[in-house]
């Protein structure tokens, strides 16, 4: 057995009658009170045990090797087997405890389980910045988890600083690297609240996940929201009445093309050549709809940029 320490123990803890297990029959017995042939039979088997030394990189190896049998490990469990010490003895207890009282607060931002490590490795994610490996590694005899934990409290009590109301869609986003770039930032709570509220309730805005960096980016980087762009009737009707219009002026059909000076001033596009636009951009309060839309052609578009 090569994973087998939590078994051999319990062996241990069996044979000297700490527990029972069932037996053929469904009932509960101790070793002390099995039948004396079968107790031989226990005490007689031999175990081959390989007692393991080795590098990290070799041991998680091992690990690997032995979980393509078994349910596999996941990352951080691999990780605080390799780094396996008195640092991760005490961050399982904070970060791994299902009993920790503080577990629901933090399931707000992160997802997962406390059992399968998911707190523990995203707390070590933010205080690492990603290099979960090394801190650990430069970390494992320490007989505190102090900076890990003060750090994840920050990030936690940051965000919930700044927005006040927990929306499902907060879950899981990347907490520690927001709080990097924005803590030093001044946000007012009650009107990042109200903006909250203003863009849930819009249908325009397709990922609802988006809204917070988008909020704490000052509102800039509307890719975040991946914005609903018009519809394929809507740019039809438009391209119709854009071209019609050029044709009768012998113009191009895309209105930044008419006002240059190349061959494509009197150029028709085509419909699959063109984009739709939103004249007044989306983020200055203009609507997607077909008077807010104009089709322009690709490389206009493209230079107008994602608004
Ligand atoms: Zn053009």
């Amino acid at each position: 057995m090569l994973d087998g320490q939590q078994r051999i123990t319990s062996l241990g803890r069996f044979i000297t009658n700490k527990f029972a297990i069932k037996d053929e029959n469904g009932m509960p017995q101790i070793f002390g009170n099995m039948a004396k042939d079968k107790q031989k039979k226990i005490l007689e088997t031999k175990l081959l045990i390989y007692e393991c030394v080795g590098t990290e990189s070799q041991i998680k190896e091992w690990f690997k090797t032995i979980n393509i049998a078994g349910v596999p490990l996941n990352n951080q469990e691999l990780h605080n087997a390799v780094y396996s010490g008195p640092f991760v003895t005490k961050a399982k207890e904070e970060f791994s405890n299902s009993q920790n009282a503080n577990i629901q607060k933090w399931s707000a931002y992160v997802s997962g389980s406390a059992n399968r490590q998911d707190f523990l490795e995203r707390a070590l994610d933010w205080v690492s910045k990603g290099n979960i490996g090394d801190y650990m590694s430069k970390h494992r005899q320490d007989k505190n988890i102090n900076d890990l934990k003060k750090y994840f409290n920050i990030v936690i009590d940051w965000v919930s600083s700044v927005f006040v109301d927990v929306e499902t869609e907060m879950r899981g986003l990347e907490w520690g690297r927001f709080y990097e770039e924005y803590h030093k930032r001044s946000y007012n709570p009650t009107k990042v609240s109200a903006y909250v509220r203003k863009l849930y309730g819009d249908f325009v805005v397709k990922d609802k996940k988006g809204i917070f960096e988008y909020i704490l980016g000052d509102n800039k980087d509307t890719k975040l929201l991946n914005i609903r762009i018009f519809d394929e009737p809507t740019k039809r009707a438009v391209y119709e009445m854009q071209t019609l219009e050029a044709n009768t002026k012998k113009k191009s059909n895309c209105s930044l093309c008419a006002v240059g000076h190349d061959a494509n001033k009197n150029k028709i596009w085509s419909f699959g050549e063109m984009d739709a636009d939103h004249v007044s951009a989306w983020s200055k309060g203009g609507a997607t709809e077909v008077r807010n839309c104009e089709m322009l052609c690709k490389t206009h578009n493209r230079a107008k940029g994602n608004r």
